[in-house]
């Protein structure tokens, strides 16, 4: 019988778990807003939706699956009028894809309609669940979003400002949000500015999105990054800004940079596709190695690849090419030729590369697999040589803050050092950008040990966020409420 899986390219790999968009005050909301989650895609394939509001009433579709295979038909367009609306693409962990938690998140107030949609993690998610069950609040979905909108709900306060501020005061971990009222557009960012949040110009339109890229795909203006701790609502007053919390100092997610973002954004001021190759370059810098060609792992590793190729002064090769019409999962007929999965996707560019000493450049080694297998493809190849330099840090801790990651004992770098690594994967060398190497390639000279100017959890343990559930002995989840 032919059973889908997981293409293990996608298996192996670090997931964002979440693109989110809005608009306030155009005629054409819902599809701005079906154009800006397609580019923000790449965020989360598994599942979309788009709330909208007509002035007297909210419309809505949701449903599994990529954006172009929900809301291409004019039908589902027409279906959702209205001038303001928000919209919300997902990636999560497998089992837990149920129509009931892709989002946005509609609920219906004393004060009327809210839809949330929300990109990152809640670290007292579990916590505060239980305390909402044992006041008499009624789950319907198992994301921890949903603790949000209970928040609001039983909060005091008259105000929808005020009942999301008292929410969100609650709220332990790393967010943006994007919520829409019958009268307003609200953009959040957690008081550490982990998760991006962009805000954006088109005409008399307010924009906001996870990334810059969405607000290219609609020719709106990027106006500025929404500020960490910083509440954006936007209404027909125009624009009013809000920073309800204690200042602390920002630490935006570095992994944005290394792969999460597309290379055409502009994160905090930095073009992502720019830090990839100063990435490279340092990499080429810290870990330089006698070959023939430079030759990226398809895609992700281009921009490194590149910037390594031109510090090096090794040529850069497309020695392995991508399919691009492999979809996250396909059908293997028998478990006998599931090796021959990895093919699907990649293959390497045999005229290219035999004989020839290469320098594979990818973007992060997770549990390895991938990379052993593309090793290997290489070799089978005709390689004389094969070295890997990675343009991340070893991977030793899991994400709780809004990307799936494996847990720690499945990350590759927790149990081997770069030897066991190399072994495993075999190749003839590796190395991986330093910690300090990444922090030059994004602007500052080194990592400051006191008070670092990132997020790097994942190389470094130091979370920056506590996690609260996990020390109250709850279950280390990272996304869902289910486990
Ligand atoms: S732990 Fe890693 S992936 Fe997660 S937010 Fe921090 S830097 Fe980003």
């Amino acid at each position: 019988m032919a059973i889908a899986i997981t293409n293990p390219f996608d298996d192996d790999r670090m997931h964002e778990e979440c693109g989110v968009f809005g608009v306030y005050g155009h005629p054409d909301a819902a599809a701005l807003t079906t154009l800006g989650l397609h580019a923000l895609q790449h965020r989360g394939q598994e599942a979309a939706g788009i709330v909208s509001f007509d002035g007297e009433q909210f419309h809505g579709h949701r449903a599994l699956g990529l954006v172009g295979d929900n809301f291409s038909s004019k039908e589902i367009i027409a279906q959702m009028p209205g001038s303001a609306a928000v919209g919300h693409t997902r990636y999560s962990t497998q089992g837990h894809t149920i129509l009931r938690n892709v989002q946005p998140l509609f609920s219906e107030f004393s004060f009327g309609g809210l839809a949330v949609a929300h990109n990152g993690n809640l670290t007292n998610a579990i916590t505060l669940r239980k305390s909402l069950v044992q006041r008499g609040c009624l789950f319907q979905s198992t994301m921890d979003t949903e603790v949000i909108v209970h928040l609001i709900a039983i909060s005091p306060f008259t105000t929808v400002v005020e009942r999301l501020i008292d929410a969100i005061n609650q709220l332990i971990g790393a967010y943006s949000l994007v919520t829409l009222t019958g009268k307003k557009l609200i953009g959040v960012r957690d008081p550490l500015g982990v998760r991006p949040l962009v805000l954006g110009r088109l005409d008399d339109a307010y924009i906001l999105a996870s990334e810059t890229c969405a607000l290219d795909i609609i020719g709106a203006s990027f106006e500025r990054d929404v500020e960490p701790g910083e509440i954006v609502v936007i209404d027909v007053d125009g624009i009013h800004s809000y920073k309800p919390f204690h200042p602390v100092p920002r630490r935006f997610c570095i992994f944005e940079y290394i792969y999460f973002a597309r290379p055409d954004s502009v994160m905090e001021d930095k073009n992502v596709y720019e830090v990839r190759k100063k990435i490279g370059a340092e990499l080429a810098r810290e870990n330089p190695v006698d070959a023939d060609m430079i030759v990226p792992v398809p895609d992700s590793g281009v921009p490194a690849a590149l910037g390594y190729s031109n510090e090096s002064g090794i040529p850069f090769e497309l020695g392995i090419i991508r399919n691009h019409y492999v979809g996250r999962t396909f059908i293997e007929p028998t478990d006998q030729i599931r090796h021959l999965g990895v093919k699907l996707k990649h293959n390497a560019n045999m005229a290219n590369i035999k004989g020839k000493r290469v320098v594979l450049v990818d973007d992060s080694i997770v549990r390895g697999t991938t990379s052993l297998k593309i090793v290997e493809m290489v070799r089978a190849a005709g390689a004389s040589e094969v070295h890997m330099r990675v343009s991340s840090p070893p991977i030793t801790n899991s994400c709780f803050y809004g990307i799936d990651t494996p847990e720690q004992g499945e990350l590759l770098a927790s149990r081997l050092d770069v030897a066991g690594i190399a072994k495993m994967i075999g190749v003839d060398s590796l190395a991986f950008i330093s910690i300090d190497g990444l922090y030059r390639a994004v602007g500052e000279t080194q990592r400051d040990g006191k008070q670092p100017q990132y997020c790097d959890a994942c190389f470094t343990s130091e979370y920056p966020i506590k996690l609260s559930d996990k020390e109250e002995g709850e279950a280390p989840t990272q996304l869902s409420l289910l486990a």
